[in-house]
């Protein structure tokens, strides 16, 4: 048994096939193995062999050339003196199995294209399709809609249109060697509630059809695991069950402090499931919907018609709730999409976001045109992404009202009192949120962001993840005075980034003034138990004390210690 350490992302704990997928072509390391692994890598060759055979077995066939073509690789595949090659190579020269099956099908190849037969030289391609399928087999996939069985995803990376892609019936549990706490894949990980662990240093001995445990709390791969691990495994996640359903009967009871003071818990939601899902776990409205995922997902293909209906049908699933705040298109960074490409050197700087939508208008008119027809259904208020200054922000304002002018002039009908807001997610947003404020009905904090720009690290970048730090005094100052400017202009300031699911840092933004959180549906009941046990004052007179000090060691103590007072373990 081993155990690879990485970041819990999401979920608890679960046990399951891997399903190894990598973006990367096939670079096969060039180095001996231990002794003690030849076995290992002989029996990783026999199986990627039989997986193979037996995929080809249950293949169904269409045609002559298919026939022809599985005939082939099935003698191949079964070709004695290959695998008497491959495994020589393993046992007499210590290559791992990749590394043989690559060598021995290159002199193969040599031999065959020495030949004068045509025949003999088209078996070359042949061979390296097989070659290729015994790769995949020992190193990964390299499309991941060939997942076919519930498993749990292996991988490099994952882009979230990837993972959209994927039926969420699939995915047992997500393992990544990249990727942050806050990248957009752990944000839909999180909203799905999928074990999800990241930041895992190497899976590169993972092989697909391992048994593996992965541990979304603890932040673990567990390779070849004892029974005891499986079983220790299966206690955990019946463990975290029955915490949920105790966390459940919170769901009629008020987020208010033991002093009374009544903080609004919201939900980010992408999509009809998750404002189902956010009703269910007590959300009070949406406060960040995701428009982007509905973009995402190329194979849904969903037209603008279908996008309008998928608002409408938020603000009427959520009018008796709620308000539903959708926020515009927010694509580029981590978020591209095959045909709205955005293809930069730079991507988190550049045409991200509302800089996109901008530039290009006609999408930008349809998306504001389906939220305003939308918000003649229930209650919408409208953000904006990636603000950055008063300008910019001046021009988005104008746009809107050209747009509701001609919506006034066809007669469609729309919510003239939609609330108009936007996110503070750029530190130049946040140091000018006074004048900002003056110009819309709420502003709504994107932590994620904010940490991302303010402290110049990459949100989605594992190897610069230890300098993302939602305490870093920048970060918190930044915080307070956003608050306190939208506070003194008569705005409601909301949280809507990952920070605000957190409970350990459920005190800390209490104290800092906000009244409104939103997360994702999943995380309100946790976020809702721990404001019910501290009081508000002790939580004023916290966000006082490490407002004065300078390092995120002092505040990360300082917390802590709060945590550990209150009732709080983590
Ligand atoms: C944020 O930046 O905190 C935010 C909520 O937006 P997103 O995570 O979608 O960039
Ligand atoms: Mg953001």
């Amino acid at each position: 048994m081993r155990v690879l350490k990485g970041t819990g992302i999401a979920g608890g704990a679960t046990y399951g096939s891997a399903y190894v997928y990598r973006h990367r072509e096939f670079v096969v390391p060039h180095q001996e193995i231990a002794e003690e692994d030849k076995e290992r890598e002989v029996m990783a060759f026999h199986k990627a062999i039989s997986d193979i055979l037996f995929s080809y077995a249950s293949m169904e066939i269409d045609n002559e050339e298919e026939d022809r073509l599985k005939e082939t690789h099935q003698t191949l595949l079964n070709d004695p003196e290959y695998g008497k090659a491959v495994t020589d190579l393993i046992i007499n020269r210590r290559y791992s199995a990749a590394w043989a099956v690559e060598s021995v099908t290159a002199s193969y190849v040599d031999i065959l294209s020495g030949s004068d037969s045509e025949v003999f030289r088209e078996r070359i391609l042949d061979l390296k399709d097989v070659r290729d399928g015994i790769l995949a087999n020992l190193m990964g996939r390299k499309d991941i809609m060939d997942l076919t069985e519930r498993a749990i995803i292996v991988a490099d990376y994952l882009l979230p249109s990837e993972l959209l892609r994927i039926k969420q019936s699939l995915i047992a549990g997500i393992a990544l060697e990249y990727s942050g706490r806050t990248s957009h894949v752990a944000i839909l990980a999180r909203a799905a509630d999928i074990p999800s662990v990241f930041s895992l240093v190497s899976t590169e001995d993972v092989r697909s059809g391992d048994t593996v445990i992965i541990d979304g709390e603890e932040g673990t791969l567990v390779l070849e695991p004892t029974p005891e691990a499986l079983e220790r495994a299966v206690r955990n996640s019946e463990k975290r069950e029955r915490e949920r359903k105790r966390l459940k009967a919170l769901t009629q009871l008020p987020a208010e402090t033991l002093d009374g003071r009544r903080i609004e818990l919201l939900a980010n939601v992408q999509d009809e499931e998750s404002v189902r899902s956010a009703i269910e776990a007590g959300a009070e409205g949406v406060g960040l919907f995701r428009t982007e995922f509905l973009y995402l997902n190329e194979e849904a293909r969903l037209d603008d018609e279908s996008r309008a209906e998928v608002y409408r049908n938020a603000v009427t699933l959520m009018r008796d709730t709620g308000p539903v705040t959708i926020r515009t298109l927010d694509v580029g960074g981590d978020k591209t999409i095959g045909t709205l490409g955005v293809d930069e050197e730079n991507p988190f700087l550049g045409l991200r976001s509302i800089r996109y939508c901008l530039a290009n208008r006609p999408l930008f008119h349809s998306q504001l045109v389906a939220i305003l027809k939308a918000s003649a259904y229930g209650r919408v208020r409208l953000m904006f992404p990636m603000i950055t200054g008063i300008e910019e922000l001046g021009e988005v304002l104008g746009y809107l009202e050209s747009v509701k002018r001609e919506m006034r002039e066809q007669n469609i009908p729309f919510d003239e009192d939609m609330e108009v807001g936007t996110m503070i997610e750029v530190p130049s947003a946040a140091l000018t949120s006074d004048a900002i404020a003056r110009k819309v009905d709420f502003m709504s904090i994107g932590t994620n962001d904010l940490i991302q720009y303010t402290i110049a690290v990459d949100r989605g970048n594992e190897k610069v993840s230890y300098l993302y730090e939602a305490l870093h005094p920048a970060v918190l100052r930044l915080l307070s005075l956003i608050i306190s400017n939208g506070k003194a202009a008569g705005r409601d300031v909301s949280i809507c980034g990952e920070m605000a699911g957190e409970v350990k840092y459920v005190p800390l933004l209490v104290g800092l003034g906000v009244e409104k959180l939103s997360m994702a549906p999943g995380s309100i009941p946790a976020v809702k138990a721990r404001i019910r046990e501290i009081r508000y004052e002790d939580a004023r007179r916290l966000a006082e004390r490490v407002l004065g000090l300078s390092s995120i060691d002092e505040i990360g103590k300082e917390l802590e210690e709060f945590n550990g007072k209150t009732g709080n373990k983590k």
